[in-house]
């Protein structure tokens, strides 16, 4: 036994090493990647439910890398939050997703709104609201153009720092909006501690809606709380026409999802744009 025992370390030593070095690899790869622009964005359209118009993007980043293809966030930002590498390449993406829309602005389409998602750790190790003013100077996209979206769990971080972070940006007339809301603990407080515009309602949500009564009652309430706050509400990962069909009758504000588009490249959606698809 004691020799299976040994072994059976040996083994998971060697598995360890393997994992550690394939992060290591990783993180190389990542942070070349950040500065060799294999990152690209694609952007999923945010559609009015009374006008049927496309008013909103959110940039979603994606890895081309040179040998495992197009990776989804799931494989990398996750390793990239477990250091600084994820301000460089939330920067990244910001700048990026800013001056795109300003080029779409420029080029006489409907002006839109871009969403970029934001990670914890970018508003614990740098000054956000500097960075970003920064790079809305730098890109030429006014403030209102952009909208920050933040997780219930970067609201619970309720710090002096965060409350200045968050001053800040307002201060540039950045869109502060919650992702997944409904998923984590944040109390409501924090909706107008923070002067929150917008709440996204997770796809968990909307996905049970049409069959699973307390997903409704819950899509339902958040809708609700919003209007009576006066801030707007989105649903996400809608999918199908019923989902729809109840978004509708709760009186929803907007909504993004597969039925509608999948998150494309900048020149897809700029198509869409162009020629006016609506809902
Ligand atoms: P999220 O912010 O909640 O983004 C929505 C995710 O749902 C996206 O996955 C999107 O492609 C997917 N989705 C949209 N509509 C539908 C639908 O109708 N049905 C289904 N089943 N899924 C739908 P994606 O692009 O894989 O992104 C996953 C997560 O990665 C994002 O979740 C976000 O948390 C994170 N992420 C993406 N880009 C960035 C980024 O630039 N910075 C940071 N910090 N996180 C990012
Ligand atoms: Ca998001
Ligand atoms: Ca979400
Ligand atoms: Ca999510």
């Amino acid at each position: 036994a004691k020799h299976a025992g040994g072994n059976l370390m040996k083994f998971y030593a060697v598995e360890m090493n393997a994992r550690a070095l394939e992060r290591l690899d990783l993180e190389n790869g990542l942070r070349h990647a950040i500065e060799h622009d294999e990152l690209v964005l694609h952007y999923q359209p945010q559609v009015s439910l009374s006008t049927g118009a496309i008013i909103g993007a959110e940039a979603l980043v994606r890895w081309q890398h040179p040998q495992r293809g197009l990776l989804p966030p799931v494989d990398f930002i996750p390793i990239a939050e477990q250091s600084d590498l994820i301000l460089a390449l939330g920067e990244w993406v910001l700048r990026t997703a800013c001056a795109q829309n300003r080029v779409w602005r420029e080029s006489g389409l409907p002006p839109i709104t871009v969403g970029v998602n934001l990670s914890a750790r970018q508003f614990t190790s740098q000054d956000i609201a500097a960075m970003t003013g920064r790079v809305l100077r730098e890109t030429g996209l006014p403030g209102d153009a952009l909208e920050l979206e933040l997780t219930e769990t970067i609201l619970m971080a309720d710090t002096e720092a965060f409350t200045r972070a968050t001053e800040g940006l307002k201060a540039l007339s950045i869109s502060l909006s919650i992702d997944d809301f409904g998923t984590g603990f944040s109390s409501l407080a924090y909706l107008r501690r923070f002067s929150i515009d917008r709440l996204k309602i997770d796809q968990s949500f909307v996905r049970g809606l049409v069959e699973d009564a307390s997903s409704a009652a819950i899509a339902r309430a958040i809708i609700s709380l919003s209007h009576s706050l006066s801030l707007s509400v989105i649903a996400e990962g809608v999918e199908t026409r019923e989902q729809l069909a109840f978004l509708y009758a709760y009186d929803c504000d907007e909504m993004q999802g597969y039925l509608f588009s999948r998150p494309i490249p900048a020149e897809a959606f700029e198509g869409l744009l162009r020629e006016g698809r609506e809902l």
